[in-house]
């Protein structure tokens, strides 16, 4: 990856949505459109429009047909979508009417308290609108009755305390939700981090823990942040290298 001028490098944020017989799960949603012009360009958000929502329309679904929105944290780049595009003079307001929004509980607190080191990540006032929707759950163990056996978490704290990855199995396949835990391609090396983890080592860990699983299992990884590659199934080479395949 080639930085830009200002030191940037170019990142997608791609969601996953999982289509089943009576409904519609939703994993995360972008960054949306809810900055105001200020801050869509200090961050190099490409898009003006929220593309989540032209997705969904390409597949013949609206924001409203969504029965569940799991959000792995709250970083804006991954639960931006939950708002409608910015407005001059309108107060910011949650999209998915009819879904029940899933966050871990540490995840959820951290957004509440943040620290100061992170508080430009946190979305002012969307605890609220959260809290208010009546929607919210707060997850706080490996299984969540309302999903059904295809759905357990796992959970990580290096990026963020409380980081939600959701692995979703059925009789084809496995998939791992990585989040921030394996951003993309280049994260799958494992001293790789970023800037944002607050806990590089504990994260490093952690990720060696996901892709041996992620092995084990012959899962799919899904990358939120990758660019070009949405998922990859993960091998080691004869040093013990991790390589994504
Ligand atoms: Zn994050």
């Amino acid at each position: 990856m080639i930085p830009d001028e200002k030191n940037r490098i170019t990142l997608a944020c791609r969601a996953l949505l999982i289509q089943e017989e009576n409904r519609n799960v939703l994993l995360e949603t972008g960054i949306g459109a809810f900055f105001n012009p200020v801050l869509r360009d200090r961050y190099g958000v490409d898009e003006q429009d929220h593309i989540l929502l032209n997705s969904l329309k390409e597949q013949g679904l609206s924001h409203t047909d969504i029965d569940y929105v799991i959000l792995s944290h709250l970083h804006f780049d991954h639960a931006g979508g939950l708002l409608a595009k910015w407005e001059e003079g309108v107060e910011p307001r949650l999209l998915f009417p009819n879904a029940r929004y899933l966050v871990s509980q540490a995840a959820w607190e951290r957004a509440a308290h943040p620290h100061a080191r992170d508080r430009a990540s946190f979305i002012p006032h969307l605890n609220e609108l959260l809290m208010k929707s009546q929607r919210l759950i707060l997850v706080k163990k490996e299984k969540q009755d309302l999903l059904g056996e295809h759905y357990r978490f796992m959970f990580s704290d290096g990026h963020t305390p409380g980081l939600m990855h959701t692995i979703f199995k059925n009789n084809q396949d496995t998939i791992i939700f990585a989040s921030d835990l394996i951003p993309g391609l280049p994260w799958v090396h494992l001293p790789i981090s970023m800037g944002y983890d607050r806990f590089p080592e504990t994260l490093i860990d952690e990720k060696k823990k996901l892709l041996e699983f992620a092995i084990q299992q012959d899962a799919h990884v899904f990358y939120t942040h990758d660019p070009h590659v949405s998922m990859s199934k993960i091998r080691q080479d004869e040093k013990g290298k991790f390589i994504p395949v």
